[in-house]
């Protein structure tokens, strides 16, 4: 979706609260790619509006930009708008990176011309090429029609160019003026500034586009401060200029570090204020890739709330323009939804989001991208998981261990630690697990909780949402065959069991397909996100058994015989699939007793 529909929706509703958007840059090493798409999934989780990540100086960080980009649409499922200069770039270099981002789904970039790579200090137009912005602009409209949303830099203070002594001389100011309109007149329906402390000078900045005709949204770029030599490289590389006042609260605390940042939440806190008092509901921070200055700034404002964050589904929704209507998924890869994605990124048809349409495409087969960690989670998950295993019973542990919250990391898990709604059953699910029955995913039965309840609640206030209670497990065939039994005399359960060569039990038809969540909300059709179902079942086995390997034994080395045991145990386990369908009266763990 583009950037200025967004806004255009929340201006629309008469909401009071601003909406926001994060900025990142492409890290310098791996480590720190991995490290910024953990942070990225925490941010995100607030719903910003959209991300930004920067092109580096004279496209120095071209492919590095363009995999973030996709990632950040289609993993972190955020909406992505990505910067794209003119500078050193020949136009087939140009039309490659809108070709890429275009085919992956991405609606939005930042138009710009950007600054010459280092040791240059003059831009020099490439032979063929773009001369400024605004050519890109032309390029991008006349080329792409209207697929793009597409955004350019504004200069409260003018461009650093024309600053001479600390600011701009009126005639040049009033040239950048009217060249930022020629931006806008040629297609750009949003404008993001230059970073500024002066926030008289912004809405000076707003006020005099308005009297020149420029209608667009001009959304202020905030810089919190973190640190005192930053600020002032930053502030002395862009010609900002700094009040007398924040000079003098800084002098004094220059040197230290936590008093800087906190001075810098409070002066990006007070800026944004004073900023909304005026009437504009967008905010977009320069995070410079740290997470805790801009959320601070956002909670002091009331954007966002560090216990509530609100799910808009039980999934996180793909903000690629070819699967936003998708609106149901099989739960087995509840804890997984990167590998979800990619094994569905061929399917084309997400007509109304039904199931029933996209159930018949197949799915991707595994690749070792499902196996991949980032390092920092390779390095956690080999601290928690790599131990010496002696026999079966210290597996068990393990999995209980990690359903009490005391491991982070779980080879079958993308994410961090346990989603809030698995704390409510934790204490039971630790007990099954010390029995041999090794969850892996699980929910609890609700009956109509309120929507916006922070364990269980999604879609927003002002609905009611259900679920059947859920369990996936691992277990001997023995204890299969116990529970299997039990079966017959707790009738409202339903299971799937299947081993890793495909043997097959289950009290249901191949073709049914049970809906485990669902949700009422006014003036809604309702709204059903998560269901089991055989067919999807059988092709999550596959990767669930894979994990045994690839991602724990793999964790040894060869011969070692806690490798050795994983494997068998791989080899005779069945995976389970058990659903409570009394979400009324259930104890989906009474079946357990006595087993
Ligand atoms: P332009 O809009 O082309 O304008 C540059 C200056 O030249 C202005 O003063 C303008 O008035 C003048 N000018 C240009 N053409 C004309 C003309 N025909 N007539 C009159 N005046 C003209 N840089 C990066 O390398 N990567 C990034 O990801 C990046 N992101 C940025 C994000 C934001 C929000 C901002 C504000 C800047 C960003 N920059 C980035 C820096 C940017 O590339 C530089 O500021 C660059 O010097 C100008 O780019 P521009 O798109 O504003 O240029």
């Amino acid at each position: 979706m583009k950037v200025i529909e967004k806004i255009r929706e929340a201006t629309a509703a008469n909401d009071s609260r601003a909406v926001f958007s994060f900025e990142f840059f492409p890290p310098k090493t791996e480590d720190g790619v991995d490290n910024l798409f953990e942070r990225m999934e925490r941010m995100v989780a607030h719903n910003p509006s959209f991300c930004d990540i920067t092109w580096g100086a004279g496209g120095s960080t071209a492919d590095l930009t363009l995999e973030i980009a996709n990632r950040m649409q289609n993993m972190v499922c955020v909406e992505t708008m990505m910067h794209l200069t003119c500078t050193n770039m020949p136009v087939e270099k140009i039309d490659h990176a809108l070709e890429t981002i275009k085919s992956n789904g991405i609606q939005n970039v930042l138009a710009l011309r950007g600054d010459p790579p280092h040791g240059q200090d003059k831009f020099v137009q490439v032979e063929g090429g773009f001369a400024c912005a605004l050519d890109l602009v032309k390029h991008i409209r006349s080329k792409y029609g209207d697929y793009f949303g597409i955004t350019v830099a504004g200069y409260p203070e003018g461009h650093p160019d024309v600053i001479q002594d600390g600011v701009a001389p009126p005639e040049a100011y009033q040239n950048d003026l009217a060249y930022l309109k020629r931006k806008v007149d040629a297609g750009a329906d949003l404008i993001v500034t230059q970073l500024f402390y002066d926030t008289d000078i912004f809405l000076k900045f707003v006020n005099d586009c308005r009297q020149i005709g420029i209608t667009v949204p001009i959304v202020p770029g905030i810089m919190p401060i973190n640190n005192f030599k930053g600020f002032l490289r930053m502030t002395g590389f862009c010609k900002t200029k700094i009040p007398p006042e924040i000079m003098a609260a800084l002098e004094p605390i220059k040197d230290n570090e936590e008093a800087v940042r906190a001075y810098g939440i409070h002066l990006g806190t007070e800026m944004c204020k004073k900023i909304m008092a005026s009437g504009i509901r967008t905010l977009h921070l320069y995070t410079l890739n740290m997470e805790k200055s801009a959320l601070a700034i956002l909670m002091n404002l009331g954007l966002v709330e560090e216990s509530k964050i609100a799910r808009p589904l039980p999934w996180r929704r793909p903000a690629n323009v070819f699967r936003v209507k998708e609106n149901v998924r099989p739960i087995f890869w509840a804890n997984r939804p990167k590998s979800y994605i990619s094994r569905t990124v061929g399917w084309d048809q997400y007509p109304h989001g039904r199931w029933g349409d996209s159930r018949n495409a197949s799915y991707g087969a595994l690749s070792d991208y499902q196996f991949l960690r980032p390092r920092s989670r390779d390095k956690k998950l080999h601290e928690e998981w790599a131990v010496p295993l002696k026999n079966v019973e210290d597996i068990y542990e393990k999995f209980m261990k990690f359903c009490l919250g005391k491991l982070r990391t779980s080879p079958w898990t993308e994410l961090d630690g346990l989603q809030p709604e698995t704390k409510i059953i934790t204490e039971q699910l630790g007990n099954i697990n010390l029995k041999g029955f090794l969850t892996i995913n699980s929910q609890p039965a609700v009956n109509g909780a309120k929507s916006d309840s922070p364990s269980v609640g999604w879609g927003g206030p002002g609905g009611y949402v259900y679920q059947k209670a859920y369990l996936e497990f691992f277990c001997s065939p023995e204890k299969l065959n116990a529970l299997v039994d039990k079966c017959k005399i707790f009738q409202s359960l339903t299971y799937m069991a299947v081993n890793k060569e495909g043997t097959w039990k289950s009290n249901i038809n191949n073709t049914d397909v049970n809906a485990v969540t669902w949700g009422v909300f006014p003036a809604k059709e309702i709204i059903q996100p998560t269901v089991v179902d055989p067919q999807s079942f059988m092709v999550w086995k596959d990767e669930a058994f894979e994990i045994w390997s690839r991602g724990w034994a793999k964790l040894y080395p060869e011969d070692d015989p806690s490798r050795k045991l994983l494997e068998e145990v791989q080899s005779k386990y069945y995976l389970v699939s058990l659903v409570d369908n009394d979400y009324v009266h259930g104890d989906l763990f009474a079946v357990f007793k006595d087993i």
